[in-house]
């Protein structure tokens, strides 16, 4: 017997019973381009999500929508919403960011831009370890009183030139004078740094979105495909893409056919220091003349006295598209609380305090959050919830990926993958006792010449296809690298027997075991590193396909670090990585000047920045439903340093009879 997975309750949507009539309206749209514009929780996600359920009811098949969306987990959840309603299947559907779009597409066609099939992804990581490199190799050529940039500032100005569409030279003159005098140098290493990412066949973040762009520039064949294939771009947040990406929705949806649908809130850019740009979405009307804009001024998700607060809040900016909403909740007597607390301390003590209330009374921890602007503000609420016993799960900081024994052991993978990529080679030579960085260096020359003619004969393969011990017979082994390279080179041929590749699950496995001595002693907390890796093997449990799971490993933002997000768990998060998510109780702490905002901020006198913190703090308060809570230490630190904290000016130039303040005793 056949039995159809996907076929499901064939629901037919009342699309204006669910929806209101702006809703609506956009929704069952025939515009070929159509802005949604409307303040916070006003049902944009939920209006594109509809929207993708209208078109797939109305014959357009899944396979020819585009849904692009901030984060990958936003992503599922509307793929999710989209089975739910249609009960059509929408796996074909091609949704996710701009990165995982971009991976998937140069998946298929790197090769058109000079790289070879299966290329590596690097992570900031990888991105640093290389700069590193360059800049010892480089520095050699300044005066050692001239202090050199640090790789990390090398590479954020690069990538702010990149995410902005500037020229470097043109970000170098205009935001880091002081650093003019270093240009000829900075040349050199960029030049490097760019030649030396495409000879180990690897990509940067940065990259993935600048050469998909100039496959869609530069070959005209492929564009043509992907515009004749997408009839329908749909893009959520829109308010944060920055150049490359908008000049991507344009490509993409400038077929013939092809029509476009973009979501945003001009209130609510916040990621200006990654490139966003709120102008993408101010000057959409005029990018396509033929647009549509449609506003929806009803918002659903706060209670009316959460709403109030949030609109007072945004309209301490100037710049912005007036669009206050009106609520369609009812009240639940419950006005916002600013709390103030003596010290960083008892705010925790407060938070942990409320919370274990709220969920005594039975609320899950699933419906609360607590919000940061910073993720060190994070660190006594950490350890007020851990001793109250109330579980929680954490989305900013180290991302799970980018934790040190993680990567060790993904190191071997992406080796076994693309036998060029040095960085994780000289990952691996750290983990060898007594190899240091030039060993290492050596190591890796006699790699590489034994590698590459042999990849050379072998055209057909991407991978070393024989035991690495014959590969590699003839490379010269320094002494100290002796005692540990066969047992290496053993542990490769087995992640790949005679009998095929392992599933990355067992080759996890097998590095594991192999990596216990030197993970013991290089790291201290190892029960619970063992945890992750444990983790880890069960995390790539569906992922049969290496290069599969390590584009995966590789993409994985932050926010969807989630994967054992459990209903009784409060969730700690940084407001950036909150956008477009909603929780019935939410606790904004730290608000206190110079935290939040930011001191640089208050002390340049920066106006652009100081709305964007505005935005920023707008974006927070309008994530709650139901319960808001806005508190701040009077004082900041331990006894030896001690900061007096004003409370942030977003909460005194609040209307008082907006909120209620709450005393601790
Ligand atoms: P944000 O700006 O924060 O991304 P948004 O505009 O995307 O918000 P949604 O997340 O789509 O808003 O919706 C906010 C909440 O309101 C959700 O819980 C959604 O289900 C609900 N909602 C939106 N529209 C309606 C409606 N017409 N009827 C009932 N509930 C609605
Ligand atoms: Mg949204």
């Amino acid at each position: 017997m056949q039995y159809d997975l996907h076929r499901g309750t064939a629901a037919q949507h009342d699309y204006a019973a669910e929806l209101n009539e702006e809703q609506y309206a956009a929704v069952t749209t025939a515009a070929r381009h159509a802005l949604v514009i409307a303040g916070a929780g006003s049902g944009k996600t939920r209006t594109l999500t509809y929207r993708v359920a209208w078109l797939l009811e109305h014959g357009v098949p899944a396979w020819r929508i585009l849904l692009l969306t901030f984060t990958n987990k936003a992503a599922r959840e509307m793929l999710e919403r989209v089975t739910q309603l249609t009960g059509a299947g929408a796996a074909q559907l091609w949704g996710g960011t701009f990165h995982s779009m971009a991976n998937r597409l140069l998946r298929r066609h790197a090769e058109r831009l000079g790289y070879r099939a299966g290329f590596t992804i690097f992570d900031s990581d990888d991105q640093k370890a290389l700069m590193r490199a360059l800049v010892k190799q480089h520095v050699g050529k300044v005066s050692k009183t001239d202090r050199f940039p640090k790789p990390e500032l090398l590479l954020s100005l690069h990538s702010l030139a990149v995410n902005t569409g500037r020229d470097w030279v043109e970000v170098l003159k205009d935001e880091y004078a002081y650093l003019v005098k270093h240009e000829e140098v900075m040349a050199a290493i960029y030049r490097d740094y760019a030649a030396r990412k495409l000879a180990q066949n690897a990509m940067d973040f940065d990259d993935l979105l600048v050469n998909l762009l100039r496959l869609l520039k530069e070959h005209t064949d492929i564009r043509s495909d992907l515009q004749e294939r997408f009839l329908h771009v749909l893009v959520d947040e829109y308010q944060d893409t920055n150049t490359p990406q908008d000049e991507i929705i344009a490509l993409l949806a400038g077929g013939e056919h092809s029509s476009l649908m973009a979501v945003g809130d001009d209130a609510q850019s916040i990621y200006s220091w990654r490139g966003a740009d709120v102008r993408h979405i101010l000057n959409f009307e005029r990018a396509y003349a033929d647009a549509e804009l449609y506003r929806i001024t009803t918002n659903y998700r706060s209670v009316p006295e959460i709403l109030a607060l949030s609109n007072a809040a945004i309209a301490q900016n100037e710049n912005r598209i007036e669009k206050d909403l009106r609520p369609a909740r009812r009240s639940q007597k419950f006005m916002p609380a600013v709390v103030p607390a003596p010290d960083n301390r008892t705010e925790a003590q407060f938070v942990a305090r409320r919370i274990d209330e709220l969920m005594d009374g039975g609320i899950p921890g699933k419906d609360i959050a607590v919000l940061y602007r910073a993720h060190f503000h994070s660190t006594d609420v950490q350890m007020e919830l851990a001793r109250a016993h109330i579980p929680f799960r954490i989305t900013s900081g180290l991302r799970f990926f980018e934790q040190a024994h993680v990567k060790d052991v993904v190191a071997f993978l992406r080796l076994i993958a693309n036998p060029r990529d040095e960085v994780a080679f000289r990952r691996i030579a750290a983990t060898f006792p007594r190899v240091g960085e030039a060993t290492a260096g050596k190591l890796w020359q006699g790699w590489l010449a034994a590698v590459e003619p042999w990849l050379a004969a072998h055209p057909e393969c991407t991978r070393l296809a024989e035991p690495h011990g014959k590969v590699l017979e003839k490379i010269a082994v320094p002494a100290a690298a002796r005692p540990s390279w066969g047992g290496f080179l053993a542990l490769l041929d087995s992640l790949h027997p005679d009998t095929g590749e392992l599933l990355p699950p067992e080759m996890v496995h097998a590095v594991h075991e192999y990596l216990i001595p030197y993970q013991r002693s290089a790291y201290e907390n190892y029960e619970e590193r063992e945890e992750d890796i444990a983790q880890l093997a069960r995390t790539v449990g569906d992922e049969g396909d290496l290069d599969a799971f390590l584009a995966q490993v590789a993409l994985l933002s932050e926010v969807d670090n989630d994967a054992a997000a459990d209903d009784d768990c409060v969730t700690l998060s940084t407001i950036h990585q909150a956008k477009g998510l909603e929780w019935k109780y939410v606790f904004v702490i730290f608000l206190a000047e110079g935290q939040f905002p930011h001191r640089r901020v208050i002390e340049a006198g920066d106006v652009e920045g100081m709305e964007e913190e505005t935005r920023l703090f707008y974006v927070a308060v309008t994530r709650a439903q139901d319960q808001l809570y806005l508190s701040f230490p009077r004082y900041n630190g331990r006894s030896y340093d001690v900061q007096y904290c004003p409370p942030s000016r977003f909460l005194t130039a609040l209307p008082q009879e907006l909120t209620e303040v709450w005393q601790l005793n």
